[in-house]
């Protein structure tokens, strides 16, 4: 593509609330890039932090930054050292970009890089027309992947991650929180063996779409009698084996170390908003339960458990999907988030 080529891109453009459906120059790969053609991009939770330009977004994201990280499309161009990938192939990609050098990514978990940038918060992203990722964090997709799952990757490899940091087969699971990555959580957990798997949320909408994906059982959380009910699916009452947190909801986190067993295993991805206090004696160290924090999706080693999984016919990404828009409605899409009444909305970028 000539110098000078122009693209449509979601560009923050100022620093308040909001998005601008903007003109702006394609990016050119450097030597070890490669350009993609987007697709379809899924609008994540971040995405919308940054639309509303929250203490997060405006403390983190430059005015000026082309937004979105969940995508889908075809290889446009490549840079000459690009060995392993071509034009037209169809890809999904890693949005993290570790920076290869730290202690971290030098010792294979450049999940965790310290100095990570991340497509469309630190550099530009996938809501547009174009996007460049270094040639390793380009996923080819194989036949049979539908585009529209190709732009669940990101989230499926959250869940995925969230789900394989301990073994949930034959054990029990809650799910806290049904948002997109609780309900991939669920989804995976059955398709991992779990035996029995209880997905929680306050939003209806979201609750109901957690037993098409495969929980056993879903639960309202302000539903008083909630927590009797969930253990008493368990033997004895004793509680679940694993708990899976998918809010950051202080609330939630703490009804979800009440129902897990002693000696059980909870793996946290949610995000609370500030600090959340904990009684580190009653719900954490006399019940000897192991938390771990989880952290974007291993390089890449959760790109080829995701692709074991959907190999399986077990998981079906798509049922997530409750609204399909053109990039240029994006202001419907945001608005649809806002409300709670959207669960994924994917973004349908080529024209
Ligand atoms: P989301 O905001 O769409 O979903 C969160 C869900 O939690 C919502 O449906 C909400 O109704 C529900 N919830 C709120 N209060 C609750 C309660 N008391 N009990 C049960 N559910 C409750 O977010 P998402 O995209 O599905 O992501 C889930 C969380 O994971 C978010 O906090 C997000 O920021 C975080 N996240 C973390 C990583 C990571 O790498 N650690 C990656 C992606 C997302
Ligand atoms: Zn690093």
């Amino acid at each position: 593509m000539g110098s000078g080529a122009r693209m449509r891109a979601l560009v923050k453009a100022e620093a308040g609330p909001g998005l601008q459906l903007a003109e702006v120059p394609v990016p050119e790969p450097g030597p070890r890039d490669v350009r993609i053609r987007v697709r379809k991009a899924g609008i994540c939770g971040t995405d919308l932090h940054i639309y509303e330009w929250d203490a997060w977004a405006s403390a983190r994201v430059r005015p000026g930054r082309v937004i979105g990280h969940e995508l889908m499309g075809t290889v446009d161009a490549v840079g000459p050292a690009v060995r392993s990938l071509r034009p037209g192939q169809r890809v999904s990609g890693e949005g993290h970009i570790g920076c290869g050098h730290c202690y971290c990514c030098r010792t294979g978990q450049g999940h965790i890089c310290d100095r990570v940038d991340i497509i469309g918060i630190d550099t530009d992203g996938c809501f547009a027309d174009f996007v460049v990722l270094p040639e390793e964090n380009v996923w080819p997709l194989r036949d049979g992947i539908s585009d529209e799952v190709g732009a669940l990757h990101d989230p499926l490899g959250n869940a995925m991650h969230t789900v394989s940091v301990q073994s949930v087969a034959g054990q029990s699971v809650a799910v806290t929180g049904a948002g997109p990555v609780g309900l991939l959580c669920a989804a995976i957990a059955r398709a991992h063996g779990a035996l029995d798997v209880v997905a929680l949320d306050p939003n209806g909408l979201r609750l109901a779409r957690a037993g098409e994906m495969g929980a056993h059982a879903t639960f309202d959380p302000r539903h008083p009698g909630t927590e009797d009910a969930i253990r008493e699916r368990t033997r004895d009452g004793r509680g679940v084996d694993v708990l899976l947190e998918a809010s950051g909801n202080a609330a939630a986190i703490h009804f979800g170390l009440r129902v897990l067993r002693s000696g059980g295993s909870a793996a946290l991805l949610g995000l609370p908003p500030g600090d959340v206090a904990f009684n580190l004696a009653e719900e954490i160290i006399f019940k000897g339960i192991t938390i771990r924090g989880v952290n974007g999706r291993r390089m890449f080693e959760t790109w080829y458990q995701v692709d074991a999984v959907l190999r399986s016919g077990l998981v079906h990404p798509e049922r997530l999907v409750s609204h399909r828009l053109p990039l240029e409605d994006y202001r419907t899409a945001f608005d649809l988030l806002r409300r709670g009444e959207a669960i994924k909305i994917v973004l349908d970028v080529a024209r």
